[in-house]
């Protein structure tokens, strides 16, 4: 049995199990770092009964993967108030004693997708959320995608018009950077209702679409995936898919010539097939390979005679 936490900004989601079908979930509201990391070691321990393997966890960020860094799985320079480096595998794997794999929730939830949901058998995808921030997952040559620190794809910058949308942003870094302008709080502060509230044919919409299609278009150019899946509460209205397929169709004019791009983009751009699980069921895929790690390192010494 694995353990498993998505950490957010706003609430926490943790479980317990093998795979969608066994999960054992809870959450709660994200508070300060000690009181909310007791709860989602108590949840462990008692849904548990004391087998569990190892705990893997999808943790906002910024965070720290490097291997061989003194703060490895620390969340670093987040703008959150009391979770500025904070060692939050090591506080879990201390209470738990159990291996522990760490990486973004968003790498966590192309895990998710790739072993049980929409991205099965592909070795090159993007995984996004539009949420309460932007944030995007890549699995390059069937891992996913560390390099430096991690991707910080929310914070790319794309072209803004001040004529069409004046709005200045809401990233307190960039100001108009993609999840500056495309987010839900920036959404929600340009147009001072909530992006649920507005409806279908509002112009939000086409300036929302516009914004994630350009993001979409770079990461087409850069990344090469194979599929893009677009979750987060923002793409709950489902219209907007096929505009951000139309926008990025404009943006690219025909230029990648792969026939996912000209003629079936309705299943390049998608939702995610785990839904909003995408994250828990993807740190329980790192768990498993924390464990897996600990199993090979223990073959790897030398036996005492
Ligand atoms: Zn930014």
């Amino acid at each position: 049995m694995f353990g498993a936490i998505e950490a957010g900004g706003t609430k926490f989601v943790c479980a317990v199990g093998t795979g969608p079908d066994d999960l054992k979930l809870t959450e709660f509201p994200t508070t300060s770092p000690r009181a909310t990391t007791a709860s989602a070691i108590d949840f462990l321990r008692e849904q548990s009964n004391g087998k569990l393997k190892a705990v893997g966890i999808g943790s906002f960020g910024p965070v720290d993967l490097r291997l061989n860094s003194s703060t490895f799985g620390y969340i670093t320079s987040t703008p959150k108030s009391g979770w500025q480096n904070y060692d939050f595998a090591g506080a879990i794997r201390t209470a738990l004693r159990v291996p522990v794999g760490f990486d973004t929730d968003v790498n966590a939830a192309a895990l998710g997708e790739a072993r049980w949901g929409a991205a099965q058998s592909l070795s090159d995808f993007l995984y996004l959320t539009i949420g309460t921030g932007i944030g995007g997952g890549a699995v390059v040559n069937g891992r996913v995608l560390h390099g430096l620190l991690h991707p910080e794809m929310g914070h790319i910058r794309i072209p803004h018009d001040f004529n069409r949308d004046p709005y200045a942003g809401s990233c307190p870094f960039h100001g108009d950077c993609l999840e500056g302008l495309a987010s839900g709080p920036a959404m929600q502060q340009r147009w001072s209702v909530p992006p649920e509230d507005l409806p279908a044919n509002h112009p939000a919409w086409v300036l929302e679409a516009h914004y994630l299609a350009l993001g979409l278009a770079n990461w087409v150019c850069t990344l090469s995936p194979r599929c893009i899946l677009v979750g987060g509460g923002v793409m709950r209205q489902a219209w907007l898919f096929e505009m951000i397929r139309e926008d990025l169709a404009r943006l690219l004019n025909g230029y990648v010539r792969a026939k996912e791009l000209m003629e079936n983009l309705n299943q390049y751009v998608i939702p995610p097939r785990l839904g909003n699980r995408s994250g828990i069921i993807g740190a329980l895929v790192l768990a498993e390979h924390a464990d897996q790690k600990q199993q090979e390192l223990a073959a790897s010494l030398p036996t005492s005679k």
